[in-house]
């Protein structure tokens, strides 16, 4: 490059200085989410995520928020993964409710499901208190993760872990009947919510629908009896924590399917000596290649699960 040349380039960057500013404002700007309440019950309401992995496009907003009206405001089940989302959703609410939310229930301890906590500290947020333990525990490693995953989304977030522990069995959350189940299998505790008047189910990340069901903490035997006994329930409906509101128990059915389907290639591939890499070529039935966020969550499971089941298959020969 010439000295004219460079000259040149530097008074064409002094020239556009005036214009880089808006440029700026706009970058900011563009960190919404548009979060959009929908019916799914009477006198209930989801904001429904994408159905892909974390992505600078998506801003983390791939879970299913549920939203019940109770006595003195809106129950809200699960706050998304951001201070801004959470910001956002408490704005947007408040056109179904203008007291806006009264109480705050978590689902488990993954970030997309509690990361808004902060900005409801103010309501009472009950969780498992198992729950609660993890979350104090993995907040900033959950945390670490996501700021690098979503960049400029996450700013301000400061993980929040649950206030109060969530009796299980019947219980009222700000005059609404809910029967509480303490499951486990998808994560170390998984809570799943019945609600009495409608008979909607909120399944939180048990239950997955057209999206691949994430392993990253799961126990596929644990998660196989948590859904047995969800599919007992008989819900009228089931909110999965991904994927669109389930009105016939596909949600169940799937996921238990696709962990059965996970198990099977895992114990045959460990015993024909297949490895982690050779494991990412292996056929997927369409049904489950459809998913959203396939392969990725496949490749996941590999390295979460394949490790346990290759050495249940193959013990050391001594
Ligand atoms: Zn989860």
């Amino acid at each position: 490059m010439t000295p004219t040349r460079r000259t040149a380039l530097g008074f064409m960057a002094a020239a556009a200085g005036s214009v880089a500013l808006p440029g700026r404002v706009f970058a900011s700007a563009k960190f919404k989410y548009d979060l959009q309440p929908k019916p799914a019950m009477s006198g209930v309401w989801m904001i429904e995520g994408a159905t892909d992995y974390f992505s600078m496009q998506n801003g983390g907003a791939i879970v299913n928020c549920a939203l019940l009206q109770g006595e003195t405001g809106l129950i809200l089940i699960d706050t998304g993964p951001s201070r801004r989302y959470a910001e956002e959703l408490r704005l947007s609410v408040q056109a179904l409710d203008l007291r806006g939310v009264s109480a705050v229930v978590n689902t488990h301890n993954h970030p997309d499901h509690y990361f808004g906590n902060q900005v409801f500290a103010d309501k009472p947020i009950y969780g498992l208190g198992e729950m609660i333990e993890l979350a104090i525990t993995h907040g900033d490693s959950f945390s670490n993760n996501m700021y690098r995953l979503l960049g400029d989304w996450m700013r301000g977030t400061e993980p929040m872990p649950p206030t109060a522990a969530l009796a299980t069995g019947e219980v009222t959350i700000d005059g609404r009947k809910f029967l509480a189940l303490p499951l486990a299998g998808h994560t170390e505790t998984d809570l799943a919510l019945l609600d009495t008047e409608t008979g909607l189910l909120i399944a939180g990340d048990l239950a997955f629908l057209d999206r691949a069901p994430a392993t990253t903490n799961a126990n596929l035997e644990t998660w196989q009896a948590a859904l047995t006994e969800l599919q007992a329930l008989n819900a009228a409906a089931i909110l999965p924590g991904h994927g669109p509101l389930d009105r016939s128990g596909a949600s169940l059915a799937q996921t238990s399917a696709y962990l059965s389907w996970l198990e099977t290639t895992f114990t045959e591939g460990a015993n024909s000596g297949l490895d982690m890499v050779d494991l990412m070529d292996s056929p997927m039935p369409a049904e489950f290649a459809a998913m959203g966020a396939q392969p990725e969550e496949f490749h996941r499971s590999i390295s979460h699960l394949f490790p346990d089941i290759e050495r249940r298959e193959l013990p050391r020969a001594n």
